[in-house]
């Protein structure tokens, strides 16, 4: 038989199933594993988007939908853009897609050729290389300073000819840090000088805890040369929805959408009924939501800094990140087979010597979850 594709060979298969998959097979073997290496909401998504999405199955909205979104979608979109994240927006520059991971990969696709370079600050979320390897296209990595988790002048260094993109995550998954201002301008500037092009994936802007979410399109000019990717799954606990969105320029938007049209078609016509009332309806539950996951933030974070570890600024979404003594792998193997604690190794995120723990799980969890830490001797 002739060789399968040499591109896909060459992706790595995520690194955060992995892990997930042992703590499942041992929970099937009835043991009594916590998982902390989840990244989704432990919440059910809110009655009032529930209830949208089953009055248009009712309805009827079981029809394919015009290709980049249904109308009241794409016009919520733009209005939640324009008004919150300061992106001037109208619907000719949004896209929903099946998920923002969906999203993300046609950004990719629509402006990456093979030899292209893609900026990557590191620590990143495990899937931004393979959709620039699937795009043909190769990451070139920056780590975040040490310390602050912010960007600096360094940055600049890894610009050259075949750079055409750089990618942020603010907050940060899987560091939990916010880029602040000067980080945010930092990158602008260095786009706006080279003519680059900026995803930037602010799917967590909901989770931020006493610091201040800045879209990068809403500095400068930026908006002529970003896209800007967001979705459902965090904020409004609806991750299995699969429904996610990008807003950029219209020439970027129509590229987008021909990956689109001739891959998944579009997002699920009455699941997006469901996106709509969650724009458009009551926003405590995601004040809620946020408000529980600051409880835990500040229980994890205090219990891992007694126990002598040091933790990245958890300024945003729901995970800590430890530093560990030694390999990271070998500690969350440890951790998981000893204390029956599932946490994803930092490797995973290019980011060795640390590991991601996820508090998006119910307190009392979390607290057995430090106490078997503990028991295993702290640090
Ligand atoms: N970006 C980041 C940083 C994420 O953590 C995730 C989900 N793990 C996604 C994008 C994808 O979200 P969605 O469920 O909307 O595809």
């Amino acid at each position: 038989m002739r060789q399968l594709s040499e591109k896909i060979a060459a992706v790595a298969p995520s690194a955060t199933l992995a892990i997930a998959d042992t703590a499942k097979k041992m929970q099937r073997e009835g043991i009594d594993v916590i998982s902390l290496s989840i990244g989704e909401p432990d919440f059910d998504t809110p009655q009032h988007i529930k209830d949208a999405c089953i009055a248009a199955l009712n309805r009827n909205e079981t029809h394919y939908a015009p290709g980049n979104g249904i109308p009241e979608l794409l016009s919520a979109i733009s209005n939640k853009v324009t008004k919150e994240n300061h992106i001037p927006c109208t619907p000719s520059q949004v896209i929903v897609a099946c998920g923002a991971k969906d999203a993300i990969y046609e950004g990719m696709e629509a402006i990456l050729n093979p030899g292209d370079e893609t900026i990557l600050l590191t620590p990143a979320w495990v899937s931004y290389e393979p959709c620039v390897q699937i795009a043909g296209a190769k990451v070139v990595k920056h780590p975040v300073n040490a310390k602050t988790f912010q960007i600096d002048d360094s940055l600049l260094e890894r610009v050259n000819a075949r750079t055409k993109m750089i990618v942020v995550n603010s907050p940060s998954n899987p560091s939990g840090a916010v880029f602040d201002r000067q980080s945010m301008k930092l990158v602008a500037d260095l786009c706006q000088d080279f003519d680059l092009y900026a995803m930037s994936d602010e799917i967590y802007e909901k989770l931020v805890y006493g610091k201040e979410h800045i879209s990068l399109a809403s500095i400068g000019a930026m908006q002529e040369r970003t896209i800007t990717i967001n979705g459902f799954s965090k904020a409004y606990a609806m991750t299995g929805w699969r429904l996610g969105y990008a807003v950029a320029p219209p020439a970027i938007i129509r590229e987008m959408s021909k990956v689109q049209q001739h891959s998944v078609s579009q997002a699920t016509t009455f699941a997006q009924w469901g996106a709509v009332a969650a724009l458009n309806g009551d926003q405590r539950c995601v004040e809620e939501m946020r408000l529980e996951f600051d409880r835990r933030r500040k229980y994890v974070i205090s219990e891992l800094n007694l126990m002598g570890y040091a933790t990245a600024p958890a300024d945003g979404a729901f995970y800590a990140f430890v530093m560990v003594d030694g390999d990271d792998m070998e500690v969350a193997a440890r951790w998981l087979e000893q204390a029956h604690v599932a946490v994803t190794p930092g490797s995973a995120f290019y980011a060795a010597g640390w590991i991601r723990l996820s508090y998006a799980t119910s307190l009392e969890k979390l607290k057995e979850a430090m106490s078997r830490i503990r028991r295993l001797g702290g640090k």
